[in-house]
């Protein structure tokens, strides 16, 4: 597991401030609140571009950044824990991480586990095939005429959506694979038909891979959110950080950062 330490400096500082201010003062311990000190713990799956992935040895990207600045504005340390995206989920309910943000995708059924954030951006399942595919829009994937084999990445909406509508309707096998990038692999290898996976990762892993494309139909849309442990004191928090980030221009300043207007 790979960590990653961002904004932490600022916030050390910040912090020492506070202290000295509180040390002067003659204020008491109890005026210093405690979580001030208090380091958040991102648990994302850094193989998402352009919300989280590696640059070198950093985890960069619009989730990493809009983290980053929620910390800031909270006063409070930051820390990335990159992990597999299904165990995203019970890294946040088991108190392992703060909260999660991955380009994760607001669903009830997640919802029985875990609390969402306002939502701060939104996602289009997409289907990526060859250029040469026969699949030529979502509803052919439905027709029947075809058993087709579908790629995901494990755990994701891509993952339930063709599950739930395609493979369990006997109309498609869902292949499963712990990274998207590695789903799009097995699609130039001819070893799935297609891939459903979310637009924005879907665009760069088509633009880095020849031979592929995205379908113009698109599978369904969603809304992000950063996900919490049910009832967690931070979701109030950390919340309020990301309203007043989405509300000053800031949010949307990042994710213009990464993603080009169309
Ligand atoms: N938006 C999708 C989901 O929430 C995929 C997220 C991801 O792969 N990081 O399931």
């Amino acid at each position: 597991m790979k960590k990653f330490m961002k904004g932490l400096l600022a916030t050390t500082m910040v912090f020492a401030m506070m202290t000295s201010l509180v040390g002067c003062g003659g204020g008491s311990e109890a005026e210093a609140p405690a979580d001030e000190t208090e380091t958040l713990v991102m648990a994302t799956n850094a193989a998402f571009p352009p919300y989280e992935y590696y640059e070198g040895e950093e985890i960069v990207g619009i989730d990493a950044e809009v983290g980053a600045a929620i910390a800031e504005k909270l006063g409070m340390g930051f820390e990335i824990s990159d992990m597999e995206f299904d165990a995203i989920i019970p890294a946040v309910t088991s108190g392992k991480a703060s909260f999660g943000m991955a380009g994760m995708t607001v669903t009830e059924e997640r919802m029985q586990s875990v609390d969402f954030s306002d939502s701060y951006a939104k996602g289009v399942q997409v289907v990526i095939v060859t250029e040469d595919s026969e699949i030529t829009d979502v509803d052919h994937l439905f027709a029947g005429e075809d058993t087709h084999v579908i790629g995901v990445q494990t755990g994701t909406t891509g993952d339930l959506y063709s599950t739930w509508d395609l493979e369990d309707e006997g109309l498609a096998t869902v292949s499963r694979f712990n990274k998207g990038a590695d789903a799009v692999l097995a699609l130039t290898e001819g070893k799935v038909d297609c891939v459903v996976i979310d637009n924005e990762p879907a665009k760069e892993f088509v633009a880095a891979n020849a031979g592929l494309k995205i379908l113009e139909t698109a599978y369904a849309e969603e809304d992000y959110a950063i996900c919490f442990a049910k009832d967690s004191e931070l979701t109030e928090k950390v919340n309020g950080a990301l309203k007043e980030l989405i509300a000053d221009g800031t949010v949307q300043k990042i994710i213009d950062k990464y993603i080009s207007a169309e």
